[in-house]
Order: C-alpha cells, then structure tokens, then sequence
C-alpha cells in the first residue's frame, strides 16, 4: 500500500485492482490521463473486495452517513453505506437534485464548478464519511466537506479508491483524514 491511509494494507488487492484500472489518455481533455474504475466495478469479487477495503479503517467510528460525488462517487459511496451500516447522500452538480438545496462553488484549472446537496440530507452532529473515486487536486471534495459542515455534520474522513499524490490534494483535506488504496 502506498497511500496515506496506514490501515488499507492488502497488498494483493492493491496489485489486482492495478491490473483491472484503464488508464485513458487525454481524456476528457489533453493531457489528462483518465483512471477508469469501470473494469474493476465490472469483477463482482474485486468490486467486493474494493467495497470491503476502503469502508474497512472506518468501521467502529460511527459513521451515519456516507456522501458520495457525482458521479463516480455514487458507484463506491453507496455500497460502503451500506457496509458500514450508514445512510448514502449524493452531492450533485448543479440543477440535479429535485428538492431544496445548498451549494457550494469551487474553482477548476479553467473556470469554475460547483456541488449541491439537499438541505435535510444531513442532521447536526451526524458523522459523516466523503467517497470518491480519485482524488485529484482535492478542490472537489473540499467542496463536498464544505456542503457537509454547512449542514453541521461533523466530518469523520475520506476515502479514495486512488490518489494522484503529485497533485497534493491531501495537504488540501488534511493528511489525517484521508484513506486511499492506490497512489500514483
Ligand atoms: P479534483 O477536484 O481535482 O480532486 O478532481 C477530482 C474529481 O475529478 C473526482 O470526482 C474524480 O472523479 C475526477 N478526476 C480527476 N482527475 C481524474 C483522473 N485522472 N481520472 C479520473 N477521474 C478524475
């Protein structure tokens, strides 16, 4: 394992999800080298083992809910609510969700984006884990942890299934809360 995270230690599936990840080149734009995670969702027992392992250093921490990111992060943040026994919220780009919202605006390389959650998707006090599927420069899940702490939830972490270490998106959310299980 060679992310931040010191508890996701399974060599082997460190090396097996490895070898399943598509690495797609200049996508969406030039220059970016785009992970794609479909070929590991597509082994329903690496998929599993994915789930088990980035849910794993937060069990017993009383996580109740388990935010997960367009898009990507809805695929791995809904079955890890599930494992840790924890509601799942989606935050979504803006104009999806269909009841009252809040929002938070954050800056890209070029231009600027922005996340939405409904107002009642998290409850003052409640603990909450962010997942995506790679953490990048981190502007997106500063975003998401802004939206949870708006709401008054109280964030526990974030986990990752990869992180791109040159782009420094830890020193963003805080080494210490952040778990990853792969690290380019
Ligand atoms: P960032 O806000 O820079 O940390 O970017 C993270 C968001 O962009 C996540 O929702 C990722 O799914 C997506 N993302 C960024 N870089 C990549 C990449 N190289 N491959 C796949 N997804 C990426």
């Amino acid at each position: 394992m060679n992310s931040p995270a010191p508890s996701l230690t399974d060599t082997t599936l460190v090396a097996d999800v490895n070898a399943r990840l598509r690495d797609v080149p200049n996508f969406p734009k030039p220059g970016i080298v785009f992970k794609d995670i479909t070929p590991v969702l597509a082994d329903p027992h690496l998929f599993g083992r994915v789930i088990n392992a980035m849910s794993a250093p937060f069990r017993g921490q009383h996580v109740t809910k388990v935010v997960g990111v367009e898009a990507r992060g809805f695929l791995l943040g809904a079955p890890i609510a599930l494992a840790l026994h924890a509601g799942f919220v989606p935050a979504r780009k803006p104009g999806k969700l269909p009841y009252r919202s809040i929002v938070e605006r954050y800056s890209l390389e070029y231009g600027a984006d922005g996340l939405e959650m409904h107002e009642d998707a998290i409850q003052k006090g409640e603990r909450v884990l962010v997942v995506d599927d790679v953490l990048a420069t981190g502007g997106t899940a500063e975003a998401t942890a802004k939206l949870v702490q708006k709401l008054g939830g109280e964030l526990v972490g974030f986990s990752f299934l990869i992180h791109l270490d040159f782009l420094d998106g830890v020193k963003r959310l805080g080494r210490d809360k952040v778990t990853s299980l792969l690290s380019f």
